[in-house]
C-alpha cells in the first residue's frame, strides 16, 4: 500500500515539475560555420533556437579543423547556416555528407547559405590554379562589410521562416531589433571611417575587398603568393619594393596566419604591423559582430595616425 502511494505521489510530482516545459525541450537546433552567423541566428531566433558555431574565430575559415564532435552535432541539427561563396568548401561538404542528415543537405531548406543575395567581388575570369582556386566564385569574405552583414541577417531570417513558418512573427521581430542596432552602428562607422579613405595597406590574405569597398581603403596586395600559397623570397622582396614606392605604412596580419613574414616586411619597411580579426572571436577583445567592425576600424585608424608624418 505504502509503495503504491509512493509511486502515485512520485508520478504526480514528476508530472507537475516536469523535466522542462515543452517549448524548452523542443528548441530548434542550428549549427553555423562562423561565430557571427551564430550571433545573427541567436538574435533572430531568441529563445526558440539553440545555436552553435563550428569555428571559434581564430581558425582559417577556409579550413576549420574538423573535430569528431562536428558530425553528431550536424546529425542532430534542424538547419545549418553557412557564409557560402565556397568559403567552407574544404570542410563543410565532407561533414554534411558524413552526418547523413537529409534536412541540411545543400539545396534543402535546412541549408541556409547567407551569400545568396551578396553581389560577389573578385570573381575570377577563368578557373585556373594560378588564379587561386580557394575563391572560385569570387571573394567570400563579405562578413567584414557590415552592410553585407545585414544582408546575411536577412537571409538567415528568410531561411528560418521557410523552415519554421509557425514562428515567422518572432523571427521577424528578432531580426528587426538586431538590424535597428546594426543600422545605427553602420551610420556611426561611416563617420568614424572617414579618415581611412585612401589609406594603403597590405595583408596576408585578401579578406578585405568588401571592407575596402565600403570604407575606401586601398589594398596593395597579399603577402601570400596567391590564395592559399605561401610567399616566395622574390614575392616578399617585390612587396617591400611596392610598399616603398607607394608609401604604404601598414601591414595587416590576420590571426590564422603566422606573423613571421608580416613581421619581416614591417621591419624592413618601417610599417606598423596590425593584427586584425576576420571573424568574431579572432582576438580576445572581439566577442560580438559590433566589436569586430569597431575593432578593425579603430585599429586601422590608430595605425594610419601613427604612420602619418607630423605636419608641424
Ligand atoms: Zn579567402
Amino acid at each position: 500500500m505504502k509503495l503504491k502511494l509512493w509511486l502515485f505521489t512520485s508520478a504526480i510530482v514528476l508530472t507537475l515539475a516536469g523535466p522542462q516545459p515543452a517549448w524548452a525541450a523542443k528548441k530548434i537546433r542550428i549549427i553555423t560555420t562562423l561565430p557571427e552567423l551564430a550571433e545573427f541566428t541567436r538574435a533572430i531566433g531568441g529563445e526558440l533556437v539553440e545555436v552553435e558555431s563550428l569555428a571559434t574565430g581564430v581558425e582559417d575559415p577556409h579550413g576549420v579543423p574538423m573535430k569528431p564532435s562536428f558530425v553528431p552535432k550536424l546529425s542532430r541539427a534542424d538547419a545549418v547556416v553557412v557564409q557560402g561563396l565556397e568559403l567552407e568548401h574544404a570542410f563543410m561538404p565532407g561533414l554534411i555528407d558524413a552526418c547523413k542528415n537529409p534536412k541540411i543537405q545543400a539545396g534543402k531548406p535546412g541549408y541556409i547559405d547567407c551569400s545568396v543575395h551578396v553581389p560577389p567581388l573578385e570573381v575570377p575570369k577563368s578557373l585556373s590554379r594560378t588564379e587561386g582556386e580557394i575563391h572560385p566564385n569570387g571573394n567570400p569574405h563579405y562578413n567584414l562589410d557590415p552592410v553585407l552583414g545585414k544582408m546575411a541577417v536577412q537571409t538567415i531570417c528568410e531561411g528560418l521562416v521557410q523552415n519554421f513558418p509557425e514562428h515567422e512573427a518572432e523571427f521577424k521581430a528578432g531580426r528587426d531589433a538586431y538590424l535597428a542596432k546594426l543600422d545605427q552602428k553602420i551610420a556611426e562607422w561611416k563617420d568614424l571611417a572617414g579618415p581611412l579613405k585612401g589609406v594603403k595597406f597590405i595583408s596576408y590574405h585578401n579578406e578585405w575587398v568588401y571592407f575596402n569597398h565600403r570604407y575606401g581603403l586601398i589594398y596593395l596586395g597579399t603577402i601570400e603568393l596567391r590564395h592559399g600559397i605561401e610567399p616566395t623570397a622574390r614575392h616578399v622582396a617585390d612587396t617591400i619594393a611596392l610598399m616603398k614606392t607607394e608609401h604604404c605604412h601598414i601591414v595587416v596580419r590576420e590571426p590564422q596566419f603566422s606573423d613571421r613574414v608580416p613581421n619581416q616586411i614591417a621591419a624592413q619597411t618601417g610599417a606598423s604591423l596590425v593584427k586584425l580579426p576576420i571573424m568574431v572571436g579572432g582576438v580576445p577583445e572581439v566577442k560580438t559582430y559590433f566589436e569586430l567592425i569597431d575593432y578593425n576600424l579603430k585599429a586601422l585608424l590608430a595605425a594610419a595616425k601613427e604612420s602619418t608624418p607630423a605636419t608641424q
